[in-house]
Order: structure tokens, then C-alpha cells, then sequence
């Protein structure tokens, strides 16, 4: 062990091999995983991360690669055998070139996503991968998770942002293929199997993502509505009227509303009444700023008139649109107000979501009367969080948690398949997911996802008992 530890330390120098106070790479951000790490390596360059994975495939170690660690499954961090080597990406952070014809940024898997988004607008471009995190989470960790987020329905998941990448295969030997290509079909696009690989297959070090004009003009409107179903034609109307203008489009259940005023009382609705159902929705133009407000103004108004609606307030200013998204992205936190509860992270066809809530709060209130689902999420993409608090009486949180999570899962699950939706929508599968999924996929499925993880890593030392 010393001797592994000894010659990790020659390759990236002592000081960046960290073996006391690991709590922050060893468990998870939900602290839900407790790892122990045989060591915490931060290689400052591809050559060292080569030259380490070189060593771990040498003397079999495992590798547990790691960016920001704010992912939500387990995936970047270490069991507890004391045995496995993190290999946090964190000082690899340099935004290496941002070329504003092709349209690209050429960039370290170290870099913190917020400082991607700010070095994109200093060169009057946008880099749209936008969620909760993005203060800490780093590009190498979203391309790993094929990161969501908010504006999923203009610009697509991190997959549809990514051009080129730069991975350390499982051998050492390194995979360059920063190309910041829109176009190239010469066979297998290897770039896709590591995207969304949770670091099965690699570890990225570098990659080629795409930048978007900026947006000269926003608007953000708060929506009032009767139904789920409602939200649908809302979205449907929207489209018709301004069609790739809408970047967000998120659905909030009224009990999500609620929550949210129990945990801070500032976070209320701006509307004068309550409503079964919010949507908040966010638009952009790279042109003309008063004739989107025009435009918004006309396709809310028509959706008023059609009794798509029942009510709206639209954003005045910067700051009252920070407001509106604040309700939103403190939702995560707020459930925490009636204890925790059992999160679920799925997808289903846009066109059934109102069916399959409507479908999965029965088969819930059926196994579990008075349960009270937390429902909101990116609906725009047909992703939905819906997260499962206990009855207000008859289970402690503790029982709640350890005792009924299983059955819930595999009501909200089974439900998911049934309206051939996905289990995971954004986090992936990491640990929490890991058996889940095998009820879920295919063996022939399965058996080509083990056949490509055999072929890259036929030791088995890459992120070891994650995904598959
Ligand atoms: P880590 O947590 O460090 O790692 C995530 C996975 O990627 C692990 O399996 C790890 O082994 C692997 N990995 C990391 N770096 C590399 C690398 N260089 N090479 C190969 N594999 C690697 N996710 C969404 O999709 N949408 C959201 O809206 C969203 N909102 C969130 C809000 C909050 C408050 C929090 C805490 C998380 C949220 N997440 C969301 C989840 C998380 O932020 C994302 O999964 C994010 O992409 C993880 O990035 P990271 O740098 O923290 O990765
Ligand atoms: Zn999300």
C-alpha cells in the first residue's frame, strides 16, 4: 500500500496525493456513501493522469475518478475496503482556447461549470449547460453524468454540447480526440460511449464543447394552471407561437409550492391565488428585445383567452426573474421541511406525463394512504422529480427511509416502465441505481453494455461496482 502511495506521489509530486482528512472526497454529497479511500490522488496534467492509471492497471488498483463530487448516486466516490485510488481532476482547471468562428472552447475536465458560463460571456457567447450545481460541479464530472439541467430543450444535454474529448482509456494510453468537429463520419463516434459512462470506461482530461450566440433579450414568466394535462397544451401553444425561443420550461406541483413557503416564507407564489399547478418559463432571443416581450406577451395572452391558463406574472427585471428561479432551484433543499423523502429522477414521452402522475400518485395513495409526492422538474423534456414524502402520520423518517424505499421504487418504477419512460433522467446510476436497472433493461442490452466495459477495461479497475 505504501508502495503504490509512494510511487503515485513521484508521479504528481507529494504534495497532491492527499491521505488524512478525505471526508470531502471519500462521501458523497448527499452523504448517503461513506468511502475510504486508499488515497486522493490530483494530477495537474493527462501525462500524470496517464502515468497514474499506468500504475494502478500495473498493480490492479482500482480508480475512482473524480471532478466536483456533487453528483447524487454514488458514482465518483470510493467503497469502503480502504483499496481504491480517487483520482480527483480538480487542478486540471484551464480554459486551454475559446474560438468564437468555429464556435467552440477547448477546455480541462477541472474547470467549474460556472466558470465555463462566465468565460463564454466574456467572449459575448453563451455555454447553456446551466443546473443547481454549477457552482462546484466541474465538465469533466457533467460530461461523465451527461449532465441535464434547465435548458435541456433549446440546447440538449451535455451530450449535445460535447464536439470532442481527450480520455485516459483504462490501460494509460491516452484517447485524443479534441476535435471540434460538427461533422465526422468515419466509423464508431467513440466520444458518445464515454459521455454519460459515470467513469466506467475513463477518465476524461480534456474536451471540445459547443458555444451559442448570446442572448441579447430573456423573459421569465410564473404560470397558474389547472392540471398537469394543461401544462402539455400550455407547452404545445408556446411552441407554435415562439418556437426555439423557450430555453425552460419547468412544471410545479401546488403541494412543491407549499413546501417551499413552509421552508422559507419569502419563497411564495407572486400570484394573487393558488393554483393546482405552476409552470415557470424562461425565453431568449439573440436579437430583438421588444419584440420577444411583444411576442410573450401575445402567446400568454392567447393561452389566458383559451383558458390554457388561469393566470401569469412576467419577470419585469433581471432581478424579479432571479426571484422566480429562486423558488425553483431552492425546491431541491426545501423538501427537507417535512423530513426526507425518496427521490426519484425519471423520464417519460412528454405526451404522457400528465397520464403516468395522474397513474403513479394512484398506485402510491393505494399502497400508502395520505402519502404526499413532491412533483416538479424539467417538463419540457419530459423529466420529472418526483420525490416521495412519508403520511404526515404513521411512520417516522427513519422507517420511512430504510424500511419503505425499496417499495416505493418499485411503484414509481414500474410505473416509469410501463409508460416506456427511463429510471434515471440526469443523475444516472452510479451505486443507487446499479441493481435497479437491471429490471429494466434488456439482457441483450445489458450484455452489450458488459461487452464494451470488458473490451476497454478488462481488468475491471475503472470505477469498479458502478452502473453495471
Ligand atoms: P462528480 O460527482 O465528481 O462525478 C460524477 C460521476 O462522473 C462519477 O461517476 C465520477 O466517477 C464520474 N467522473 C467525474 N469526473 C470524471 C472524469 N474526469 N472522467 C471520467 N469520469 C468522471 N444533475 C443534472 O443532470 N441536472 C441537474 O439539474 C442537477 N442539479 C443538481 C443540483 C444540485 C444541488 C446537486 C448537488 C446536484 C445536481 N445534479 C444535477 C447532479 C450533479 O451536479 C451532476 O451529476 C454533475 O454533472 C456532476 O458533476 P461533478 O463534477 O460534481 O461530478
Ligand atoms: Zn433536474
Amino acid at each position: 500500500m505504501t508502495a503504490t502511495i509512494d510511487a503515485l506521489a513521484a508521479i504528481v509530486g507529494a504534495p497532491h496525493v492527499l491521505v488524512h482528512d478525505l471526508d470531502a472526497y471519500a462521501n458523497d454529497w448527499r452523504k448517503k456513501y461513506r468511502g475510504r479511500p486508499l488515497a486522493v490522488v490530483k494530477p495537474g496534467s493527462t501525462e500524470e493522469v496517464a502515468a497514474v492509471v499506468r500504475l494502478c492497471h500495473a498493480t490492479g488498483t482500482a480508480i475512482v475518478p473524480q471532478a466536483g463530487n456533487t453528483g447524487l448516486v454514488g458514482g465518483g466516490v470510493p467503497d469502503a475496503s480502504g483499496a481504491q485510488v480517487v483520482v480527483n481532476v480538480s487542478r486540471m482547471n484551464r480554459v486551454l482556447a475559446v474560438d468564437t468562428t468555429n464556435n467552440t472552447m477547448t477546455v480541462e475536465a477541472g474547470c467549474i461549470l460556472q466558470h465555463l458560463q462566465e468565460t463564454a460571456a466574456a467572449h459575448g457567447r453563451l455555454f447553456p449547460l446551466s443546473l443547481a450545481a454549477e457552482g462546484s460541479c466541474e465538465i469533466g464530472g457533467n460530461i461523465s453524468t451527461n449532465a441535464g439541467g434547465v435548458q435541456v430543450l433549446r440546447y440538449g444535454n451535455t451530450r449535445e454540447l460535447v464536439l470532442g474529448l481527450e480520455v485516459v482509456l483504462p490501460s494509460g494510453e491516452v484517447w485524443n480526440g479534441l476535435k471540434g468537429l460538427r461533422k465526422d463520419n468515419t466509423g464508431y463516434d467513440l466520444k458518445h460511449l464515454f459521455i454519460g459512462a459515470e467513469g466506467t470506461l475513463g477518465i476524461v482530461t480534456r474536451a471540445v464543447v459547443k458555444l451559442f450566440p448570446a442572448p441579447a433579450a430573456t423573459q421569465t414568466a410564473f404560470i397558474g394552471l389547472g392540471s398537469a394535462a394543461g401544462a402539455l397544451r400550455l407547452l404545445d401553444h408556446m411552441k407554435g407561437a415562439l418556437g426555439e425561443r423557450i430555453t425552460a420550461f419547468e412544471l410545479i406541483s401546488a403541494f412543491s409550492m407549499n413546501v417551499l413557503e413552509r421552508f422559507n416564507p419569502a419563497l411564495r407564489s407572486p400570484l394573487a391565488a393558488p393554483h393546482a399547478w405552476y409552470v415557470l418559463t424562461d425565453l431568449a432571443d439573440s436579437r430583438d428585445a421588444l419584440a420577444l416581450a411583444a411576442d410573450v406577451e401575445a402567446a400568454l395572452g392567447g393561452a389566458l383567452e383559451a383558458g390554457i391558463i388561469d393566470d401569469v406574472v412576467l419577470a419585469k427585471n433581471e432581478g424579479e426573474a432571479r426571484r422566480l428561479w429562486d423558488l425553483r432551484e431552492t425546491l431541491p433543499e426545501a423538501q427537507i421541511v417535512d423530513g426526507r423523502n425518496i427521490k426519484h429522477d425519471v423520464s417519460i414521452p412528454i405526451s404522457a406525463i400528465a397520464d403516468f402522475i395522474a397513474a403513479v400518485d394512484a398506485a402510491l395513495e393505494a399502497a400508502y394512504p395520505g402519502v404526499r409526492p413532491v412533483n416538479f422538474g424539467h417538463v419540457g423534456d419530459g423529466n420529472l422529480h418526483y420525490n416521495v414524502t412519508r403520511p404526515a402520520a404513521g411512520y417516522t423518517e427513519e422507517a420511512w427511509m430504510a424500511d419503505e424505499s425499496a417499495r416505493v421504487n418499485r411503484i414509481v418504477h414500474d410505473c416509469v416502465h410501463r409508460f416506456n419512460g427511463s429510471i434515471s433522467a440526469e443523475h444516472g446510476l452510479g451505486q443507487l441505481k446499479r441493481d435497479e436497472i437491471r429490471r429494466y433493461k434488456s439482457e441483450t442490452e445489458l450484455g452489450v453494455m458488459r461487452a464494451i466495459k470488458a473490451a476497454l477495461d478488462p481488468k475491471g479497475i475503472m470505477n469498479p461496482g458502478k452502473v453495471i
